[in-house]
């Protein structure tokens, strides 16, 4: 998307006409990430949807229900939450911010996640314990930061409640998108533990990614979490494929 150039130009427009959109530079008059043509490019997660996984569902359904692939399943979380879809502007979005080094992006991507955290499954809740998905040290190491620990720690200092990377991925998975939902929950289990020096007994956790795809990693995470005592397990992420 922008360029560097494009970067050094959206640092001196910020010095001079704050604010603009994150995205096309477009001179706002109150202090938002995106101008109006840009946000409404983004695709707002309404119902009805699944209840556990929010999967957008077409149609009039109003009693709360569980779709097709979250009733012939075992996931660990209570529910994961998102509020928009990751698809045209969202997934460039979260695209740059992740491999592109536009690290400012974490702004905008940290507002989806609080939309999702205005969500009726969550807001009334409360939570003891943020806790990112990790990465595989390899891969973090090669990104040189962890988005998911970036957005809990963002979320953390707006909740004010303590993020921790209690979770560690101990297993390198890279093919997970060749496999269906059940190879994938298979190719999951061991992937991750809980450090040596983490308790989670009675705590009640959010789990934070920027990304659900089909909730299998979240949920393998969860079943670790809860494994370790943890009394309740939601999630939440800034969007849903
Ligand atoms: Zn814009
Ligand atoms: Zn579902």
């Amino acid at each position: 998307m922008a360029s560097a150039k494009l970067d050094s130009l959206r640092a001196i427009m910020s010095l001079l006409y704050p604010p603009a959109c994150a995205i096309c530079l477009a001179k706002l008059d109150v202090q938002q990430y995106l101008c109006h043509q840009c946000e409404a490019k983004l695709v707002r997660i309404k119902p009805p949807f699944c209840s556990k996984c929010s999967e957008p569902f077409q149609g009039a359904i109003t009693n709360p229900f569980d779709c097709a692939n979250c009733a012939h399943r075992t996931l660990y979380f209570e529910n994961a939450v998102a509020a928009f879809r990751s698809r045209g502007l969202a997934r460039r979005v979260i695209l740059d911010f992740k491999y592109g080094g536009q690290i400012h992006l974490r702004h905008l991507v940290a507002s989806w996640l609080f939309a999702a955290l205005d969500d009726e499954r969550l807001r009334t809740r409360e939570f003891d314990l943020l806790v990112p998905i990790p990465l595989h040290p390899a891969r973090e190491r090669e990104r040189g930061f962890n988005q998911a620990a970036l957005l809990a720690e963002m979320l953390s200092a707006r909740m004010s409640i303590q993020a921790r990377q209690v979770l560690e991925r101990i297993r390198y998975t890279t093919t997970q998108t060749a496999f269906d939902r059940t190879e994938r929950m298979e190719n999951l289990r061991g992937a991750f533990r809980l450090q040596k020096s983490a308790d989670v007994r009675q705590l009640r956790v959010l789990l934070v990614d920027d990304v659900l795809t089909t909730g299998s990693t979240l949920s393998e995470c969860a079943r670790v979490l809860r494994r370790g005592g943890a009394r309740s397990i939601h999630a939440a992420t800034a969007a849903r494929g």
